[in-house]
């Protein structure tokens, strides 16, 4: 199963980073609607889509504006917005208000059940993540092949959901802060990446990639990404459009 990084980047796009969107070209599901979905019909290979928000936060639903622009109008007809039920009325009442945006949506928002079958025999599942306001993490189970997607929330190792992410093959998780200083992971409901990695430990996850990352350095140097192997042998930083296996 493929999965292409749109957006890496976590609250405000830069040069470098869209903010949080997340393909599986394959299936035609997109995990978080920040602006990186300008580029999801250069990959695409659906004639549906489904899109699975986290949260209502702007970096992660800004490009559900875009969809117009950059899917066919047979997909667009085809397309659904899973997410909290409260939050996906949020998106629709305050995103979608005529001021902000003259076009009605043109697509289903549809609150998100226990569990949710996917293309190709996979299963999605999801769980509740610490975060002003609430996030959500997902996993997503194939036959023989899985993900989970966890960000905007603090990483813990005695975090409830990484009972939920254990034994993934792929893990996607925010790491906004290179450390701890100022404690301002707890304070923001972010995450810091020795506690990202810690996380990947607990669940024996095969892979971890960090998405959501500061978007106010232009190199990723500041963070220790030795000191978080030393914790977490198979830890990489995503970059915008590359294209991932598992
Ligand atoms: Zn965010
Ligand atoms: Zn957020």
């Amino acid at each position: 199963m493929k999965l292409v990084l749109l957006g890496t980047g976590g609250y405000f796009p830069t040069t470098r980073r869209h903010t949080a969107c997340f393909l599986l070209p394959e299936v035609g599901v997109v995990l978080d609607a920040g602006s990186g979905m300008c580029r999801v019909g250069e990959h695409l290979q659906t004639t549906r889509l489904d899109v699975f928000l986290t949260h209502a936060h702007l970096d992660h639903i800004a490009g559900l504006t875009y969809l117009i622009n950059v899917v066919p109008k047979h997909v667009l007809k085809q397309t659904t917005v899973h997410g909290d039920a409260a939050k996906l009325a949020a998106v629709r009442d305050h995103l979608f208000a005529e001021p902000i945006f003259p076009v009605p949506p043109p697509f289903r928002f549809e609150p998100l059940a226990a569990s949710c079958q996917l293309p190709d025999r996979g299963t999605l599942t999801h769980f509740p993540l610490p975060h002003p306001g609430g996030s959500i993490g997902y996993r997503l189970d194939w036959p023989g092949h899985s993900l989970a997607y966890v960000t905007d929330t603090t990483a813990s190792a005695s975090a409830d959901y990484v009972e939920r992410i254990r034994g993934v093959d792929l893990l996607l998780h925010e790491a906004y802060f290179a450390n701890d200083a100022n404690n301002l992971p707890a304070v923001t409901g972010h995450s810091s990446l020795l506690h990202v990695a810690q996380v990947a430990a607990a669940a024996a996850v095969g892979r971890l990639v960090l998405v959501h990352v500061d978007p106010r350095f232009d190199d990723d140097g500041r963070y220790d990404l030795d000191a978080a192997r030393r914790v977490f042998a198979n830890t990489q930083i995503g970059t915008d459009c590359i294209e991932l296996t598992f």
